[in-house]
């Protein structure tokens, strides 16, 4: 067994790292202070070519391996979990449904200014009354004279509302299958499209510089090749997405633990008590020991889900453990951050304070932490 990274991997890691410490983690404070959506940054990271990280240079990417925009997205969210979240949609759940399901020319024309970074997508899966049973979708298309009219509601799509964004890709019932089930399938909404519409951006606890936005379809006229993928097919093509976005989710989580511990560590060692600095007090060395520990773990979970999808393993469980474990351990490790800062790790000023409030929603996205218990039960086979 190998867990010596390549050449490439280390690049890019060491590569946002010092992107990260040198440009996103100065600003982190501001933008949650301000909910400032981070387009310099976009535009940065854009010409660091990480918005395309793991997609093919003839779609506009950087052609690099799960494994390497795993890392890209731990170092980006270890300085600002709303730019990692930012990064981490935009190329798991906005770029990759072209990808993977699209045709030539809607990769041509979707794909390519998604992976250099020009244009930002959404993803629009849940629903007001539809979130966990994702299949419980209740906006609808119908086919009318060539165009697919769509009604309904789609609710807290990241990336949806940036002056950045070209439309989002959504679920809608088409009809119903041969088992009288509704059938779903996934459509290309253009941002500029009549009676499609995206509220204010929501007053979040955390993530607070990303853009999180209800949509509105009201009669929303597309074209009928905006169709993506297989008509009912559309279920499970964004389920299929979802089992990659756990890896980005999960890498999300792993970042946010490492840049508690790194701030805990410093303050630990630099805050004096009793005639000596913290660190030197058993109970906070074995509270940093746990967090590395978990850290480590957490981590090396994310990159085997990494390295099996690069290797065109089965992934499925691996992922799921992996976002599931590295949720956990992101609550557990910036709880512990806060405790070892005291007082301080209660003001705004101290990083942590805004870490605290970003973690809880990598126990709740993409799959809950009871929703990930239950793929994981089931790919167990109960
Ligand atoms: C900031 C933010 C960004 C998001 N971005 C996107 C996006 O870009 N695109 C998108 O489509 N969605 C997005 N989401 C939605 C997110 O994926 C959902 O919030 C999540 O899947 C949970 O759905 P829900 O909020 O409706 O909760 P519910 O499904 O109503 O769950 C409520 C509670 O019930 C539990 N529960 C539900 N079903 C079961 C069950 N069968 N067994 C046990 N417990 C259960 C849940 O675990 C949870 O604790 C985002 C959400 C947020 C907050």
């Amino acid at each position: 067994m190998d867990f010596d990274l390549t050449d490439e991997q280390r690049a890019i890691a060491g590569l946002c790292r010092e992107f990260a410490r040198d440009e996103v983690k100065p600003r982190a404070e501001e933008m949650d202070a301000k909910a400032q959506f981070p387009y310099d940054l976009v535009a940065k990271m854009a010409e660091l070519g990480l918005m395309g990280l793991p997609f093919p240079e003839e779609y506009g990417g950087a052609g690099a391996d799960t494994v390497s925009y795993a890392l890209a997205v731990m170092e980006i969210a270890r300085a600002d979990a709303s730019t990692g979240i930012t990064l981490a949609a935009h190329v798991s759940l906005g770029s990759t449904p072209f990808y993977l399901f699209g045709t030539e020319e809607q990769k041509r024309r979707y794909l390519v200014p998604l992976a250099r970074g020009e244009m930002l997508w959404g993803f629009g899966l849940t629903e007001p009354q539809a979130g966990s049973d994702a299949g419980g979708t209740r906006t609808r298309a119908e086919l009318r004279e060539g165009r697919w009219i769509v009604n309904g509601t789609k609710a807290f799509i990241t990336n949806s509302g940036t002056e950045l964004t070209g439309g989002t890709t959504i679920t809608a019932i088409t009809g119903t299958d041969a088992k009288g089930r509704p059938e779903i399938s996934n459509f290309i909404v253009p941002q500029d499209t009549p009676g499609f519409t995206r509220s204010k951006t929501y007053r979040k606890m955390g993530w607070k510089a990303s853009d999180t936005r209800e949509l509105s379809f009201v009669d929303a006229a597309i074209p009928e090749e905006n169709l993506l993928g297989r008509r009912g097919g559309g279920l499970k093509q964004f389920l299929t997405i979802l089992d990659g976005g756990r890896i980005s989710v999960a890498a999300l989580s792993v970042g946010l633990a490492m840049g508690a511990y790194d701030e805990a560590l410093a303050y630990a060692k630099d805050r004096h008590q009793f005639g000596q600095a913290i660190s030197k007090f058993q109970a906070i060395q074995f509270k940093l020991a746990d967090m590395l520990m978990e850290i480590e773990h957490a981590k090396l979970m994310v990159l085997k889900a990494a390295w099996e999808k690069d290797n065109g393993r089965d992934y499925v469980m691996t992922a799921s453990l992996a976002k599931l474990y590295s949720g956990e351990v992101s609550r557990r490790v910036v709880n512990e951050a806060v405790q070892i800062h005291g007082g301080y790790g209660f003001m705004d000023e101290y990083p942590v304070s805004r870490m605290y409030r970003d973690q809880k929603i990598n126990e709740i996205g993409e799959g809950t932490n009871e929703v990930q218990r239950l793929v994981i039960a089931r790919l167990m086979g109960l």
